[in-house]
């Protein structure tokens, strides 16, 4: 396995692969890696003839800037782990190698025919810019067959979807398939997240209210509707101490607008856990 800290030693490495008619597996990721992770990058081990990891933490889809600082750095036992798993190539760059003065500042605007106006959208304005304007130029540098990303960021992966779907029309990304990895949960039922390891063990404990909030209430989505589920998913979350709610929405798995109905519906949920801010969502 090699660490690559340059866009250009990486081109050199792709085109050597391609030349070669390998396949090549893509797992954009901020490190700090768990078991979530593994599970993409396990499948893209399994699935290309070379698998690609990048690893950096994005300045440009952080709008808090305590978050950014805080977010977990742990390239070294990143390293350890993802060379056990055979991983090809780490890439790991810095943010000036990644973006000009110019790109780091200027805010990009991209239309994503309003999936990007709800829920992560809403709360974190100018985020799933950032992460778009990573993930395109990863794609780019990279030029893989297939990119692995995680059902836990549901948002996200609709809203790539999204970009690769129209970028397709224009052949930007060759025949790049999108493949959406389902939640890994630890065996408390709490999504795994690097953010976890930012929670005291109490704070731990409190937190695996929120998926078994969201297990109860597919039981609960057979006698009541939509929006009722929605309110007690909200009030039972916030009725825990320590937890507090910033949206939970019931919307439709592909337009993510609010949906009446639970055919085709996923549950959002974002929540506080302390100053920790923490993601899940689960399907009807
Ligand atoms: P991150 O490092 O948080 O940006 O995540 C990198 C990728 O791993 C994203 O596609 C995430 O959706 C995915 N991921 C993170 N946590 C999990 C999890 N618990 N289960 C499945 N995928 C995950």
């Amino acid at each position: 396995m090699q660490i690559i800290r340059t866009k250009k030693e990486l081109s050199a490495q792709v085109e050597a692969c391609k030349s070669h008619g390998k396949t090549i597996g893509l797992v954009p990721t901020m490190g700090a890696l768990h078991a979530g992770h593994l599970s993409l990058i396990r499948r893209s081990v399994s699935e290309n003839n070379v698998c690609v990891v990048s690893i950096f933490v994005n300045p440009t889809q952080f709008n808090n800037k305590d978050d950014f600082k805080l977010y977990p750095r742990t390239l070294e036992r990143d390293a350890a782990l993802l060379e056990s798993e055979r991983v090809d190539f780490i890439f790991a760059p810095t943010a000036d190698e990644m973006y000009t003065k110019e790109e780091m500042e200027e805010s990009f605007v991209f239309d994503f025919g309003g999936l990007d106006k709800v829920m992560e959208g809403k709360m974190r304005p100018g985020h799933f810019n950032g992460v778009v304007q990573v993930v395109s130029r990863l794609f780019y540098l990279v030029r893989p067959d297939r990119a692995y990303f995680g059902e836990k960021d549901f948002q996200q992966l609709a809203i790539i979807r999204y970009m690769v779907g129209r970028s397709s029309l224009k052949g930007s990304f060759g025949s790049l398939q999108i493949v959406g990895c389902p939640i890994v949960r630890e065996e408390s039922g709490l999504a795994m997240s690097s953010r976890n390891e930012r929670l005291s063990s109490e704070e731990r404990q409190t937190a695996v209210n929120i998926s078994k909030t969201l297990f109860a209430s597919k039981e609960w989505a057979k006698s009541m509707s939509v929006r009722e589920v929605e309110q007690k998913v909200t009030d039972t979350i916030n009725g825990v101490e320590g937890l507090k709610v910033e949206y939970y929405e019931i919307v439709d798995g592909d337009s993510l607008q609010r949906t009446e109905s639970f055919e085709n519906a996923v549950g959002c949920v974002t929540v506080y856990c302390g100053e920790v801010r923490l993601i899940d969502n689960i399907r009807y």
